[in-house]
């Protein structure tokens, strides 16, 4: 019998820079995809974010004091670092992501090249997981026997590409506890009276959002379904079902804008799209008249550009979320090594964790930093 010294539950993101990290060791990734690392082909429209250029533990929903030591020990610099023998280029956008200049298959293809030493288990569902003297892994087509467990197994979010709850219930059966999982970087839903929003599908523009403690500024994009767009998917990390606030001209001074007592329509002399200045006034009951016919009351009524507050409904559900957030409770989990406190030799890197971050690279780069600690300690 066939005992691994470590396996990895896992071919994504964390799997991946674990395995490549500890090139000496007798490894077997497992996974129920065919290929590996296809969230990272997927992400970023096929260029994948690989990060961004400012991490902080601010930019993360979870406990800071635990993800702060894995991210100050791997760096955005580190990471390119790392990279920097494979010659990939990257390109930074508006808000400090870095994508792939040329293809998320770049990426992949330096996992392939650094994982040569692993042993693939591809097409393994694994079903469950018992622990004697060495961890027994069920999957669908036999056991597998290894000294360590990695658990990197992601979050719920997108089936399709080999998202499974597997990586909650083998924590749960070695006596973890869950922070309930929940969509995340996802659309949201709205109520009846903005149903006018959802006749404005494909507009975009840069707005602020405030949620809950957080201010978020970049692009907000109006759907059939509701809004979404990086704003809100950001926000959506940290919205509890109560109100949101939008400011729609984030770095506009309204009151100096009106002040000028313009002869020119509402809707032609402020800076937003003309479909939805129009259908805006209309659900404030405003008509579209020259600014200096407005009387104070409806002068007043257009300061809701600046504080456009409403509960949303609901959100657009674990098929169309990025992320999953909640996970297992990280004061279970070592800092250092992530190893469980719970069962020896057992670990849980990545997105199963309760980390989640915002839209922009964050959650690559938590995969990474995670793995990166772990494989430091082993
Ligand atoms: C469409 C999309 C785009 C995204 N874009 C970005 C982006 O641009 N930047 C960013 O930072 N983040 C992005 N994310 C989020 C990011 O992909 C994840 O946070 C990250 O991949 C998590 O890494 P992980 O290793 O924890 O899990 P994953 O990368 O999800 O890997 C988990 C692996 O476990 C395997 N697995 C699950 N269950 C089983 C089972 N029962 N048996 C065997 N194998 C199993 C899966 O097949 C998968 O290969 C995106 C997510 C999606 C869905």
């Amino acid at each position: 019998m066939k005992i691994y010294d470590i396996a990895i539950l896992g071919a994504g993101a964390s799997g991946l820079m674990a395995a490549s990290l500890m090139p000496t060791k007798n490894i077997a990734v497992i996974d129920s995809n065919s290929k590996i690392g296809l969230k990272i082909l997927a992400s970023g429209g096929g260029k994948c974010n690989i990060t961004n250029k400012n991490v902080t533990v601010n930019n993360y929903l979870g406990d800071k004091k635990f993800i702060k030591k894995a991210l100050d020990n791997f760096t955005p610099k580190q990471l390119f670092s790392f990279l920097d023998p494979f010659y990939l280029e990257f390109e930074v956008r508006k808000y400090g992501q870095y994508f792939c200049k040329k293809s998320a298959k770049d990426l992949v293809a330096v996992f392939e090249n650094l994982t040569r030493h692993c042993t693939f288990h591809m097409n393994s569902k694994v079903l469950h997981v018992d622990f004697k003297e060495s961890f027994i892994i069920q999957t669908q087509k036999e056991k597998i026997y290894a000294k360590k467990l990695i658990i990197a197994s992601g979050g719920i979010s997108y089936t399709a590409i080999g998202a499974s709850p597997i990586g909650y219930e083998i924590a749960k059966s070695f006596g973890h506890s869950l922070i309930t999982p929940a969509p995340a970087l996802v659309g949201l839903t709205v109520q009846k009276e903005q149903f006018w929003m959802k006749s404005l599908s494909g507009i975009s523009f840069n707005a602020k959002l405030s949620v809950e403690d957080k201010v978020l500024e970049s692009d907000l994009l109006f759907t059939h379904k509701g809004i979404s767009g990086p704003v809100v998917l950001s926000g959506s990390l940290y919205w509890k079902k109560g109100k949101i606030s939008f400011d729609f001209l984030p770095n506009i001074d309204l009151s100096k804008l009106l002040e000028k007592k313009s002869k020119k329509q509402i809707s032609s002399l402020i800076p937003l799209p003309k479909r939805f200045m129009t259908e805006f006034l209309k659900s404030i009951d405003l008509e579209d008249k020259s600014v200096v016919r407005l009387k104070k009351e409806e002068l007043e009524k257009l300061n809701l550009l600046k504080n456009y507050e409403f509960a949303p409904a609901g959100n657009f559900g674990f098929t169309k979320a990025e992320v999953t957030k909640g996970g297992v409770n990280t004061d279970e989990i070592d800092a250092v090594s992530f190893e469980s406190k719970l069962q020896k030799k057992l670990y849980f890197i990545g997105e199963v964790l309760d980390v989640t971050g915002e839209l922009g690279g964050y959650n690559f780069q938590w995969a990474f930093a995670s793995a990166n600690s772990l494989a430091t300690h082993i």
